[in-house]
């Protein structure tokens, strides 16, 4: 499904991955767009992005996915952070309850400051560490219904759910930005 880089792309968007420090985000973009995992976490500051070529149907689209690279840690994410952002990955841990009680603050930002229509995937990492779990599967659901999020739950370190978790968001997107070119 990936194609090489420097392919010719239709189209380039933007999305953004956002939650609390240590959720996972980095080892979650650096998996979809690698295909590795990074057991070490990264100590800059300044915003990270990785890109991916992806197909669906008959368009290539660049994904260029965007990453705090903790800069939640001290409350700095500007509003440029999110600036024609399409989609964003909201993530959380499983095996740390006060990250599901935050979500509602980061939606709260997210939408405050980005495009009203931006398609959100709500994703509980670690499921991997189902023994530590803090946080039932069913209460990630159904918070994704009352806020009309998708929802997923992924593991970075076992490469679970987490191509499905990037590809549900790209190929959404990619729907509405066809519908509105139709309009
Ligand atoms: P970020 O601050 O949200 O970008 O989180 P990181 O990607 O830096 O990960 C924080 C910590 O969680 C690191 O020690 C990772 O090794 C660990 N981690 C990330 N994803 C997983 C996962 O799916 N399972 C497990 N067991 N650990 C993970």
């Amino acid at each position: 499904m990936a194609d090489s880089f420097d392919e010719e792309c239709d189209y380039l968007f933007k999305a953004v991955m956002i939650g609390d420090s240590a959720v996972g985000k980095s080892n979650l973009l650096w998996r979809f767009a690698k295909d590795e995992f990074r057991l070490d976490s990264k100590p800059t500051i300044g915003v990270e992005f990785a890109y991916r070529n992806i197909r669906v149907g008959d368009k290539l689209i660049k994904a260029q996915i965007w990453d705090t690279a903790g800069q939640e840690r001290f409350r700095a994410i500007t509003s440029s952070y999110y600036r024609g952002a399409l989609g964003a990955l909201l993530v959380y841990d499983i095996t740390r309850r006060s990250t599901f009680n935050n979500l509602q603050k980061w939606l709260q930002e997210l939408r405050s400051l980005a495009d009203s229509h931006m398609v959100i995937v709500l994703i509980g990492n670690k499921s991997d560490l189902g023994h530590m779990r803090e946080v039932g599967e069913e209460e990630g659901r159904k918070l994704a219904e009352q806020e009309d999020l998708y929802f997923m739950e992924t593991s970075a370190l076992q490469n679970v759910n987490v191509e499905d978790a990037f590809l549900r968001m790209i190929t959404q997107i990619h729907r509405i930005n066809t519908q509105r070119n139709l309009e």
